[in-house]
């Protein structure tokens, strides 16, 4: 079934703070920005746009986040309206309201490698109309929706609201990750997601208004269920506890052309990077594994040499394949430790702890940005870094 959530869900005295790309949050290295990208999917030119932005009103980089989603950080006080009106300009905000509610999540690689069908078309009719529905901008920014053809990649991710394919013509409705029993077909599924997340809202507000996420609630799931016409007793399908598809190196498309599939060393993309991604595809996709897929080529290998040139990871067997980490010092006042140059080190002298195994390097026991499923944790404290027997 769906992925472990906790057995108890947490009370929430305040609303979510999720940072945006208007409603930016004060680290020590400046203001960060996060800039929704529903499907992961980004136009070379808006990429362009990112890119400059980072160079010239941030530092240089930008930060992807697990789901897909983009983060700028060490911005200038006050460079949150200069970004707001690149990023309009390029299509990449086309909702003040809504724009922390805009996490949408598409299977890696929809319509170009495997499937059952493309779920792109999806992600764009639910962001429309999501946008379109001055309602759902009262949607928590922890609200998660995922699209997924059938692979079983995105599924697992424990959406609020999701659209599973389960065959050409038939789709299940996940709930907090998990079936709901309820069925569309292809193109009838975005009103019914579209319906579930407004009756998300409804069950929130009868339970008190403050709920992060559908999980949250009593009985969530089988109420938003019976909200949108569902028996909560229908037969159900099992959805991936984890992923189960995650490309890394080159994969050939359905239509013959190549796809590169790279991992960004601790989900940075670097001013030298960007270009070359954007002069690379017309549209590039950001996973949810803090990767980037570069589709449509027609030289795979010219292109894979020039990414590795740029440090982007297309070897699964890569060390960077496994690690990620926290912000840590100097960008976090909390860390106790740089603990990503600490894990760059360890992976250049091949010293990582725990024979190497998956790993989420952390400056503090709140442990941002640790990714789903078995990992090893190594944590700073004051007196070096502690590494923790794996949990899930
Ligand atoms: S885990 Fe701790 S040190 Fe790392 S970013 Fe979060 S709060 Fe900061």
């Amino acid at each position: 079934m769906s992925s472990a959530r906790p057995s108890t869900p947490p009370v929430r005295d305040r609303a979510d703070a999720c940072p945006g790309a208007l409603q930016t949050h004060s680290a020590a290295d400046g203001e960060l920005a996060r800039v929704r990208v529903p499907g992961g999917l980004l136009r070379a030119d808006q990429l362009r746009t990112l890119g400059a932005a980072a160079v010239e009103l941030g530092d240089g980089a930008l930060e992807l986040t697990s789901r897909g989603n983009v983060q700028l950080r060490g911005l200038r006080p006050g460079a949150a309206g200069e970004l707001g009106e690149r990023l309009a300009a390029a299509g990449l905000l086309p909702s003040d309201t809504h724009e922390t509610a805009r996490n949408l999540l598409s299977s890696v690689l929809s319509g170009r490698a495997g499937g059952l069908l493309d779920a792109r078309p999806w992600v764009r009719a639910f962001d429309a109309g999501l946008c379109a529905d001055p309602s759902l901008a009262a949607l928590p920014g922890r609200f998660l929706a995922t699209f997924d053809d059938g692979r079983g990649d995105v599924a697992a991710l424990g959406g609020d609201v999701g659209l599973l394919a389960l065959s050409r013509d038939m789709v299940s409705l996940t709930l907090a990750g998990a079936d709901s029993g309820l069925r569309a077909t292809p193109e009838d599924a975005v009103a019914l997601a579209l319906a579930a997340t407004r009756a998300f809202l409804t069950e929130r507000a009868e339970q008190g208004g403050r709920a992060w996420r559908l999980a949250e609630l009593t009985d969530g799931p089988a109420r938003v269920t019976v909200r949108v016409g569902g028996a909560p007793g229908a037969a159900r399908v099992d959805v991936p506890a984890e992923p189960r598809v995650r490309a890394i190196g080159a994969v050939p498309q359905d239509d013959g052309r190549t796809a590169l599939a790279a991992v960004a060393p601790l989900g940075r993309l670097t001013a030298a990077q960007l270009p070359v991604l954007a002069d690379l595809a017309a549209e590039v996709q950001l996973t949810p594994w803090r990767g980037v897929v570069v589709p449509d080529l027609a030289d795979g290998s010219a292109a894979a040499a020039l990414l590795v040139e740029v440090g982007l990871v297309l070897d699964p067997g890569s060390p960077w394949t496994r690690v990620t980490a926290c912000a840590g010092l100097p960008r976090c006042a909390k860390s106790l430790a740089d603990v990503r140059a600490d894990v760059t080190a360890a992976v250049v002298v091949g010293a990582l702890p725990a024979d190497g195994a998956r790993q989420h390097w952390a400056g503090c026991e709140r442990r941002c940005g640790r990714p789903g499923g078995a990992v090893v944790d190594v944590v700073a404290t004051a007196s070096g870094y502690r590494v923790d027997a794996p949990t899930a």
